[in-house]
């Protein structure tokens, strides 16, 4: 897609630190490395976020992740851990309008990466849990 920054990328329009590539996947170094070896997955297709998968495209990118997380723990043993994360619309932190996952290594507590997942156990009854549930559950069925 024009003026797709991460399009660009692919065509090799502009430069990138490339780590793996094949006929589904484009994948390079974050240019804002949240920790060293941070690296973003990136489907061929231009898809705008998760929304715009099809169940094929979804399980060709996903297929290709473990390898390359793989990799990365492959050449960076200290590495403790990864956050794989993938953000969808701006309110969910996506800037970029080019679905990608990003895949962060971890090698301390005390790097530059959060995720707050605060605790609301007690924010719902089992019915209203069960009610949200059926709601989604339908909607899946039907799309199904
Ligand atoms: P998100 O906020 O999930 O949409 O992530 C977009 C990511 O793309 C950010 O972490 C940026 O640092 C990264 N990014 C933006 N432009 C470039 C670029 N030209 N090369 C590499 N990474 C980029
Ligand atoms: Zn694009």
């Amino acid at each position: 897609m024009e003026n797709c920054i991460f399009c660009k990328i692919i065509n090799q329009k502009i430069p990138s630190h490339k780590v793996y590539e094949d006929d589904v996947v484009y994948a390079f170094l974050d240019i804002s490395q949240v920790t060293k070896g941070h690296t973003l997955v990136v489907p061929k297709t231009h898809v705008t976020d998760l929304f715009d998968y099809d169940e094929a495209l979804a399980s060709a990118v996903f297929a290709r992740i473990p390898k390359i997380a793989k990799a990365i723990e492959k050449a960076f043993p200290e590495m403790e851990g990864l956050n794989m994360i993938n953000n969808n619309k701006e309110l969910a932190y996506q800037s970029v309008f080019h679905s990608h996952v990003h895949l962060i290594p971890r090698y301390s507590k005390e790097d530059d990466f959060s995720i707050h997942f605060g605790n609301h156990q007690d924010d719902y009854q089992s019915h209203e849990l069960s009610q949200i549930a059926e709601t989604i559950a339908k909607q899946v069925a039907e799309n199904d």
